[in-house]
Order: C-alpha cells, then structure tokens, then sequence
C-alpha cells in the first residue's frame, strides 16, 4: 500500500484515544477559566498580515521568521495566525466591547501557526488555551490572571510547576534600559549572530530572547531591567509581588525573562516544567498596556497569557496522570434477517435517546461477525434479536465479560426493563435473573 502522502512536516494527528483525553482537559481549563468569568472568544484563522506585524513586532522572531503569510486570490496578504491575542485585540476593538464595561474577560482554545525548526515541544501546527483581561490596570488583575493558570494546574493535578516572574517596565524606563543594553552589546559586537546585530539598532531587548548560545551566553552577563524600573513600575511590580505572597502561590524573579513577543510591558511570567525537555515553557503571559492603542483603539491597559497544549499534554503525560478511558458502547444489538434488522434499528434509537450509548450492525455481517465486532469496540452488554424474539416480545440481554444472562421485553416496556435489568447487572455481582 503506498499512501499518497503523509501529514505535513510539525502537524500531529490526534487520533481518537488523544482527542478524548484533549477534550477532558480542555474541559477543566473551560470550566476554571468560566468561573473566573471569562467567555469564549471565537477569531478567524488567517488575519491580515499586518495585524500580526504591529501588534508581535516586526524585530520579533514570529514575525521576521515564523508567519505563514500568504497573498489570496484577491492579492491581500494574509496570514495565519501565530498566536491568539491579536485577533482578541482586533474583535474587541472591532465590535466596540469597551461598551460592555471593564474589565472584559476573554478565553480562546485555539490552533497557531508558525513556521519554527520543529523538535520535541516544538510544532508548527501548536494548539493555546489563552486568557485575556481587558480594562484592569491595577496590579491585583496581574495576581488574578496568575492565579487562574496556577489554579488550572493544580486541577489537572500537575506538580512541581515553576512560576517565573519578572517586569519588564513601561517604555519610559525601558527607554534608559536599551540606551543601557546597546552600549553593552555594542562592545560585543563580533560575539553576536547577525539577527542580533539588528535587533541591536532596533530593539536590544530582543537579544535577551535570543536561542543562539553565543547571544544566550553574552545576555546572560547584560544589565537586568530591574535597575531601570520607574518607581510606578516598580510599584506595581512590589504589588504583584504582594498579592502572589498573599495567596501562597510561590514564584521566583527571573530578570531574564522578556518573552517572544514585543507587546509586553510590566508584568511578564512563564510557567516552566521539569517534564519539557528544552521546550521547558508550558505557559507565558503578561500584560501589555500599549497593544489596544497601537492598534486604534482607546488606550485600554490589558493582559494575558496563553498556554500550550501539545506542552500541557507532554507534563500530563510523563506525570502519568491518570485520564477516564473514553466510555465504550454499552449495549449492541445483533439481529439476523432484516425484520430483526429494523427492530435494531428503531431499539437503539429508542436508547440513543434516552441516553445510552447503544450500537447495532450497518454493514449487513453474519451473527458471528456483528459478535466479534461487538467485542473488538468494548460493548459491555448484547443483545440478539430474531425472528423469535421478534414473535415472542422477549430477548435476552447479556453481559459481554460476565456472560451473565436475563430475559427482557422488547416492546413497550423495552427502555424500562433495559435501564432496571442493565443496573443491576453493575451493581450485584451474583446476579443472573429479573422477573420479566
Ligand atoms: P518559545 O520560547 O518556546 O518559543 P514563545 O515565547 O514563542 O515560546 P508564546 O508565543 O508565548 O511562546 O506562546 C505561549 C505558549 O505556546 C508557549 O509557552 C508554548 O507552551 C506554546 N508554544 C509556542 N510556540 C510553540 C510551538 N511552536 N509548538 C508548540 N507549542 C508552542
Ligand atoms: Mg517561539
């Protein structure tokens, strides 16, 4: 057999087994994420690419290296998105939702797009479950959003997360921070990649988030911002600080850290895990005060975070975090000749109904081949049906692994006795038979 072609290179199937425990996941983080009162955001998938270019930064690694960015047939240039906040940011503002009163409270679980060098972690197709506060400048907005992530792990019952903190100031002080970065880069000049040298007339900040170890090594000997915070961003920062201490939810500074993307301010944190390998960031996130004015909007001071899924994933699984088997079939009816056939048919719909996950044959198989079906997809009880029971008003319905046996009415008293003769075979282990 010679398939056609495979998946592209960074994209990952996820077959049925993966795509329930996903589901079950992604519901604990749609369940915590409403009780702090955010609703879903749906964005589309391709933007105009100059929603990305402004609002992540043109001397951003995202933008200068990782965009699918495509001309359609109408010669626009789109591109898919890398990362959910900028559509966020574009739909609020394009409906006027500041209208709705602040703060507005967002969540998305979206795909991503970027065209990366793809590794363990690393993907170009990734899935985000991402938050987004929108019109809460005060620093109490920074613990809550922290603490819903914190929350997130702890319901799925990952441990031995780290929260790495930091600020990265407002573009007043950061304006002496670069003065200071350039002048301590440009005097190593020859030990930079030559992505760096540009960032360095552009943006120094970005030479911090540099993967080349060469730049890695030089940035870890750099001024830190911390010495050029203004006294309100170090206020705000000492706040943080507070309510995180105030809420036992342990963290540590990392002056290090300034995210891929440039439309952070202040606050930047990332979640990191043992369980990653080199892609060790489950979640990253902070706040971002300049973005919706950037983009044409009312300056609306905001903040957010995104977690990775595939990441997610990765930690549950090397926890060994027990996940539900997704429920197999619970009852499958056989039948042999077509009037039986079409009592199967209208039974299990009569179950589907009221519930119950029932099955019965469409492929016209033999008894025997419907039988070993029925046990090949897990069903946990059978039932024949033929011309007999169809005379007779009665079938017996068994237990696929107990083998045990009880006679039950088809017809009007069908679901009744089904639902009764089905709960007690769970529940009494010697049970074998009803009064019909
Ligand atoms: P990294 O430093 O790992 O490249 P980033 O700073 O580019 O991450 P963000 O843009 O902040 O990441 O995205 C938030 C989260 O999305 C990351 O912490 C990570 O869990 C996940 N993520 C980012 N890029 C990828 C990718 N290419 N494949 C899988 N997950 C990703
Ligand atoms: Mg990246």
């Amino acid at each position: 057999m010679a398939l056609l072609t495979k998946a592209p290179k960074g994209t990952q199937d996820l077959l049925p087994k993966q795509s329930w425990q996903w589901q079950i996941v992604e519901d604990v983080l749609v369940r915590e994420g409403e009780s702090y009162g955010f609703a879903e955001i749906r964005t589309p998938v391709f933007e105009h690419t100059e929603l990305f270019q402004r609002s992540v930064g043109e001397t951003t690694d995202v933008v200068q290296k990782e965009m699918y960015t495509f001309e359609d047939k109408g010669k626009r240039s789109v591109t898919l998105r890398p990362e959910g906040t900028a559509g966020a940011v574009r739909a609020f503002l394009e409906h006027g939702l500041y209208n709705d009163g602040l703060p507005a409270k967002l969540y998305y679980l979206t795909s991503c797009y970027r065209y990366e060098n793809t590794q363990k972690g690393r993907l170009r197709e990734f899935h985000q479950f991402g938050a987004e506060v929108f019109g809460a400048a005060d620093s109490s907005a920074d613990a809550e959003l922290i603490a819903l992530a914190s929350d997130m792990f702890e319901c799925l019952g990952i441990r031995g997360l780290r929260l790495e903190l930091n600020s990265i100031g407002c573009p007043k002080c950061r304006a002496n921070y670069h003065a200071a970065l350039k002048e301590y880069f440009a005097g190593h000049q020859e030990q930079l990649c030559g992505t760096c040298l540009e960032r360095l007339a552009r943006n120094p900040m970005r030479i911090l988030d540099c993967k080349n170890p060469e730049c890695a090594k030089l940035a870890a000997d750099s001024p830190t911002i911390q010495e050029y915070l203004c006294n309100d961003c170090r206020d705000h920062f000492e706040h943080l600080k507070g309510y995180l201490d105030h809420a036992q939810i342990s963290y540590t500074v990392n002056p290090r850290i300034v995210r891929g993307l440039d439309y952070y301010t202040r606050t930047v944190f990332e979640f990191i895990s043992n369980d990653l390998g080199a892609q060790s960031t489950v979640c990253g996130g902070g706040r971002y005060d300049g973005l919706m004015k950037e983009m044409g909007g009312p300056d609306t001071p905001a903040l957010g975070f995104a977690i990775g899924l595939e990441r997610l994933m990765m930690i549950l699984q090397a926890q060994e975090i027990a996940m539900p088997d997704r429920p197999a079939c619970e009852i499958y009816i056989a039948a042999i000749g077509e009037r039986a056939q079409k009592k199967a048919f209208a039974l299990v719909r009569e179950l589907r109904q009221a519930g119950v996950a029932a099955q019965f044959d469409i492929c016209a198989r033999s008894i025997k081949a419907q039988m070993k079906y029925a046990d090949k997809i897990g069903a946990q009880c059978s039932m024949v049906l033929g011309d007999n029971e169809l005379d007779t008003g009665r079938a017996v319905l068994k237990g696929m692994k107990s083998g045990k046996q009880c006679e039950i009415g088809i017809n009007e008293s069908f679901l009744h006795d089904y639902v009764h003769t089905y709960t007690n075979m769970l529940e009494s282990p010697e049970f074998e038979e009803i009064e019909g």
